[in-house]
């Protein structure tokens, strides 16, 4: 079973919309990447931040997954994902909500 994409762009959010990967909400303003495509053989539509995608794009690849079979990272991540995410993306688990010191420092520059 493969997923055909049609087309794959970065917007910037004009308005709310949610994230398909954290579950957490893109606001306006914010660069998210909509991504049309097949899955399993009905067409629709997957948003999600750039952050999200990269940490997810990263993970196929350690893993040697293949593009079909993907990773949703709000269902997909496994707790020992968790340290590498965090040094990796922080803003990503924050949105998924294992950050370390939660509101007690900024890692982002
Ligand atoms: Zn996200």
């Amino acid at each position: 079973m493969t997923d055909t994409v049609i087309a794959n762009s970065t917007h910037v959010a004009r308005k709310a919309h949610q994230c398909d990967h954290c579950s957490q909400p893109i606001n306006p303003g914010e660069q998210y990447e909509r991504t049309r495509a097949i899955w399993d053989g009905s067409p629709g539509t997957f948003r999600c931040h750039l952050e999200c995608r990269d940490c997810a794009r990263k993970m196929w690849k350690m893993r040697d997954y293949m593009w079909d079979e993907g990773i949703l990272l709000s269902a997909d991540i496994e707790p020992e994902d968790h340290e590498w995410i965090r040094e990796e993306y922080p803003i990503v688990a924050q949105r998924l909500g294992f950050a370390e010191g939660e509101g007690s420092e900024d890692p982002s520059p």
